[in-house]
């Protein structure tokens, strides 16, 4: 290629002398024959004048071609201007890699940014920011005569390195000899952060940085699938935090992601690099332990609660955790990927009805036992509108005076399909599911109405109402209170609130505001089942209770234990002096009965007296009781 321009330029230079001869020559033998036919003045005239033409015809050529490079001189430097100014890289050079031109984009790309780089050869800059792809892959289709299209990563460009969309066009002359390469790039890099963001969010949770439901499932399936090919096998761990929900509310969603986010940290650390670890969601996590069954498993398990329990530090406190936790093994407890998570799903359930804190390894009966939980949790959707619910209620015996004072009212469910489920059965299954608000609507309504029956034959009477920690979730509980009040028109002292220690749990600024915002309707409250939790009679004076109950347990203890006799002593004598009343539950025989009244606790309630009955039937023991009393 280079000979031929040579050629040419050799062929313009001759040109040009041969327009000089005959501009030297011309004037001459004109004016010779001039002079030989007119004389000397004529010839020298003529020699003159020709010459002066010419000159004025060499000065005009001479600025046309001054125009003319200006011009071109001009369209060049725009061209350059354009080539500069291009959003995207280029590079011109020769077959062999010369670089002809390659414009500050280029240039910055391979980390050589203000550098000119014309006359150096790619080559030089292989190891320096050029992608090896560039020689390699690049250079065989591009020598093939094709053009080379792809994706390049320059890892020397600012500030860390650009992913490119590259194309490499190779340039032929007119005889068709492969002559240049033109290379243009495009920087890609925010589409692919973008492409890369998407992926994430639709593959990870935003929280704990752990992939997600839907691509743990993926996972779990490649795994099933790999197990297969391997004949191996792997565990599968599934982990519900306790009472997450209560803590997220009670401390806000900020500090509950934390809380999820330190958890995730803790998990990752305590099992192989090569088990995977996600998040199904909340406060729900999936362990798959790869080749482990068994007691290498259940040791995993042992670790992973060790992991949880170790205290979280949220915004400068320390909370304790636990969790319940479900595990099953493939090939062993299932074929397939779903089944083998929903397997671990109800085994971490079964932990979870078994009070939390603790893990159970799958087995066929926990399905049952799931199925069974499903099928209530459908029919307890439907269970008011067809008119399956009722209440029962217990009566509160005064133990000074032996007067009825009030009763408890209890959630019965007629359901012969599922041979009436007992509340303990299906109020967890209600809170979960977030049926037990309208459910609680409900009994708070009813109960409403039959106390303002009941006073009218009784004017002490309280009507004792179960209330669950989830209908205090967003204050719910405010709400459904003032429209029983409302709807039936019993005065608010009539109302006794009975909670759980479960709802003190987390000691939350929430549930204690909402507690007091009751207390301030002049509402009663009263704490059930006490004893059973964690609460000390003197971590209770912060809240504004009026009523114990003294769970069923104690007082069934009583007879043969002295240190629950004691227990029941000291929690009474306590109570009172903060200005509590105190129930005794589960009063089944007349000693426990006399017990509770010698230790001077206020009320009992019990199988002694009566279970709990339908609204018709109290009406008739109450009427039965009274007329015994008298007698
Ligand atoms: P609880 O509030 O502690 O209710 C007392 C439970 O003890 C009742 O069981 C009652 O039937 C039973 N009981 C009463 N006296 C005796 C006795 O002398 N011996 C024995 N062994 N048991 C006795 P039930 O009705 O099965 O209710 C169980 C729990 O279900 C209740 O415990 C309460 O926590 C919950 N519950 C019942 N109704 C409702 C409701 O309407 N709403 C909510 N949120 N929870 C409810
Ligand atoms: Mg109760
Ligand atoms: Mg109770």
């Amino acid at each position: 290629f280079n000979n031929k321009r040579a050629s040419v330029r050799i062929r313009e230079s001759i040109m040009r002398s041969r327009q000089w001869l005959l501009i030297l020559l011309t004037p001459l033998l004109v004016g010779v024959i001039a002079y030989s036919q007119l004389g000397v003045l004529y010839g020298l005239a003529a020699i003159a004048a020709i010459y002066l033409l010419a000159c004025i015809y060499l000065i005009s050529r001479w600025s046309e071609a001054k125009d003319t490079g200006t011009a071109y001189k001009r369209y060049l430097d725009q061209l350059l201007f354009g080539l500069e100014s291009s959003p995207q890289s280029i590079l011109f050079t020769t077959a062999e890699g010369n670089i002809a031109y390659a414009n500050g984009n280029f240039c910055e790309l391979i980390g050589l940014g203000g550098n000119d780089l014309t006359g150096k050869n790619l080559r030089d800059y292989r190891d320096i920011g050029v992608p090896d792809t560039l020689f390699d892959d690049v250079g065989e289709t591009i020598a093939k005569g094709e053009e080379w299209h792809g994706e390049l990563f320059f890892e020397k460009a600012p500030p860390s390195g650009k992913h490119t969309l590259t194309t490499c066009r190779p340039i032929f002359n007119e005889d068709n000899e492969f002559v240049f390469v033109l290379t243009l790039i495009d920087d890609i890099s925010d589409e692919k952060v973008f492409t890369q963001r998407l992926y994430m969010n639709a593959h990870y949770d935003a929280v704990t940085g752990l992939p997600n439901r839907s691509h743990s499932i993926e996972k779990l399936e490649q795994a099933t699938l790999a197990a297969k090919s391997r004949e191996s096998f792997f565990s599968l761990v599934y982990i519900n935090l306790d009472r997450f929900k209560l803590l997220n509310d009670s401390l806000g969603h900020n500090e509950g992601d934390q809380v999820l986010n330190q958890i995730a940290g803790r998990l990752r650390n305590t099992v192989h690099s090569n088990d995977l670890v996600s998040n199904l969601g909340g406060d729900k996590f999936m362990v798959l332990l790869q080749n482990q069954r068994d007691e290498d498993a259940v040791r995993s398990v042992v670790a992973i609660r060790k992991a949880i329990a170790e205290p979280v530090d949220v915004s400068g406190q320390e909370l304790s955790l636990s969790a319940s936790i479900g595990l099953t093994t493939f090939p062993d407890d299932a074929k397939n990927a779903p089944d083998l998570l929903r397997n671990a799903e109800s085994a971490m359930y079964h932990a979870r009805e078994q009070g939390g804190d603790g893990f159970y390894r799958y087995r066929h009966e926990v399905d049952n036992r799931a199925a069974s939980r499903l099928a209530m949790e459908s029919h307890l959707r439907y269970a008011i509108d067809r008119d399956e619910l009722h209440l029962a209620y217990q009566p509160v015996i005064s133990l000074e005076q032996n007067e009825l004072v009030g009763a408890e009212a209890l959630l019965r469910w007629r359901n012969r399909e599922l041979d009436n489920p007992t509340p303990d059965m299906f109020i967890p299954i209600a809170e979960e599911t977030g049926l037990i608000l309208p459910i609680g609507d409900w009994v708070l309504e009813q109960a409403c109405l039959q106390a303002v029956e009941w006073r009218r034959l009784n004017p002490n009477f309280v009507m004792a109402v179960n209330i669950c920690a989830k209908q205090f979730e967003k204050g719910h509980i405010l709400n459904a209170v003032e429209h029983a009040l409302s709807v039936s028109g019993l005065p608010p002292h009539c109302l006794e609130l009975e909670v759980t220690e479960r709802l003190l749990m987390g000691n939350d600024s929430l549930t204690k505001n909402l507690l007091y915002r009751l207390k301030d309707m002049n509402v009663r409250l009263a704490l059930d089942d006490f004893g059973t939790g964690y609460a000390s009679l003197s971590y209770l004076k912060q809240y504004p209770f009026d009523l114990l109950k003294i769970d069923r347990s104690f007082i069934a203890d009583c007879q043969e234990s002295e240190q629950s006799r004691q227990l029941v002593l000291a929690i009474v004598s306590m109570a009172h002096s903060l200005g509590m009343k105190v129930i005794g539950e589960g009063v089944e025989r007349l000693e426990q009965r006399r017990l509770l009244k010698d230790v001077e606790c206020d009320m009992a309630q019990g199988y002694l007296f009566t279970p709990a009955i339908t609204a018709d039937r109290f009406t008739s023991w109450a009427d039965q009781y009274q007329q015994l009393q008298i007698n």
